[in-house]
């Protein structure tokens, strides 16, 4: 059996701490028979040294001779336009490419002949998916990172103190969103002694709730939001006016609010208005991990961006959580490529099989083509 070369680049992104193959995802590749080369210094800001990687069995190699002798080249964001140029045709290229957010990166590597695979493509209610799953595996490093932010910035004990200086009551932690990230958030706010409440639109999230111990936040108007692949749907005009008007009224009593609602495909929707933020207590802070330039769950927050509200709440916009826990999010990413290569290399050769569902949810580029249905339609679209 031939074995393909799968090499690993070092990030380009700014402040991106996170490494696409961890040591411990070499030492599983190399055991389904592929070999492995690592671009030298590409896990050193997740806390891997070069040693790491060559004592797990993996070669050491420059940029460009990763470039040139790679097969297969996996990455966490998509390589800076000069190492673009680096790829040549028939070589593959896997990572969080978002096609539907650059449209432009997918029709390059068709002109260049690059088959490309986007993880975000991947279905993720189809269960022989789930441990491919890097939008779940980052999330719930995103959840627990949120509810550790939120902690250090609030004034404040979580748990119950009682000590001879007195008793310090609890905080009261709200999370707005309760799947992948929200239930790694509460999970994380219990365990640091803080009294959690989760509240989300689906059904089924109130049991998952319930299971993490904490309690489900009731709101006077009931919107019961379940859609397609058991995620949210969007809501109504209606329901959304009533839910906004139920959560202004319940969100002030809570001194540490985490967001982490979102609709696949649509802008997420915004749950912490201004008034609710005005009603909060000074020191209270709020964490928004949907905020984007497209904006948030929470009124004014920006990506990257902290505000403090003339009432004293700290507002963070919080943009790429998992990079702060490089080395945990690094691991479980590499996992996620190590099981998807296990899905698609078959005796040393990639299988590219179109009926298959999991491929043809990550495939963007092939043969000089654009292969992905809703990539192709918005690129061939009006005013495009
Ligand atoms: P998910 O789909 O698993 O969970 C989103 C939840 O929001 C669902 O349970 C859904 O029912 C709920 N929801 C939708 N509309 C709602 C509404 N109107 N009211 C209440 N709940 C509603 O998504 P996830 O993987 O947990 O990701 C959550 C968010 O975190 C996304 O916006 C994602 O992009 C973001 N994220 C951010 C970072 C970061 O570093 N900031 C990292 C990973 C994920």
């Amino acid at each position: 059996m031939s074995a393909l070369s799968v090499g690993a680049v070092a990030e380009t992104a700014p402040r991106e701490r996170r490494v696409a193959l961890s040591p411990d995802g070499v030492v599983r590749l190399l055991a389904t028979g592929q070999q492995v080369i690592i671009e030298a210094g590409a896990g050193a800001a997740a806390w891997f040294p070069d040693t790491d990687y060559t004592d797990a069995g993996a070669r050491l190699v420059a940029k460009r001779e990763l470039y040139d002798q790679a097969d297969i080249i996996v990455c966490v964001h998509p390589p800076a336009a000069a190492d673009l140029s680096l790829l040549h045709p028939g070589q593959v290229l896997i990572g969080l490419l978002a096609p539907l957010i650059e449209p432009q990166l997918p029709r390059s590597l068709a002109e260049a002949k690059v088959t490309s695979i986007s993880l975000d493509g991947l279905p993720r209610t189809l269960s022989a998916a789930q441990s491919m799953d890097v939008l779940s595996s980052q999330a719930n490093v995103a959840g627990y990172k949120a509810a550790l932010l939120a902690a250090d910035t609030y004034g404040s004990y979580l748990p119950m103190f009682m000590t001879a200086a007195g008793t310090t009551r609890p905080a009261q932690v709200l999370v707005i969103g309760a799947g992948v990230a929200g239930l790694q958030a509460i999970g994380t706010a219990r365990r640091l002694g803080g009294v959690v409440t989760g509240y989300d639109v689906r059904d089924a999230a109130r049991s998952d709730v319930a299971s993490t111990g904490a309690s489900f936040l009731e709101l006077d108007t009931t919107v019961s939001a379940t859609g397609d692949g058991g995620y949210a749907r969007a809501l109504t005009e209606e329901e959304r006016n009533a839910q906004q008007a139920a959560l202004n009224a319940a969100i002030g009593r809570f001194d540490i609010v985490i967001t982490t609602a979102q609709v696949p495909g649509k802008r997420p929707p915004e749950l912490v208005s201004a008034n609710a933020l005005a009603a909060m207590q000074p020191g209270s802070v709020v964490v928004d991990l949907a905020a984007s330039e497209l904006g948030g769950n929470v009124a004014g927050a920006k990506p990257e961006t902290t505000t403090i509200t003339d009432n004293g709440v700290t507002v963070i916009g919080a943009n790429n959580l998992p990079s702060g826990v490089p080395k945990a999010a690094s691991t479980a990413y590499a996992r996620n490529i190590v099981a998807l290569l296990a899905h698609l290399v078959r005796d040393g050769t990639l299988v590219l099989d179109p009926d298959d569902t999991i491929t043809a949810g990550v495939l963007i580029t092939h043969d000089g083509d654009i292969v992905h249905p809703a990539v192709r339609a918005l690129l061939e679209g009006p005013g495009r």
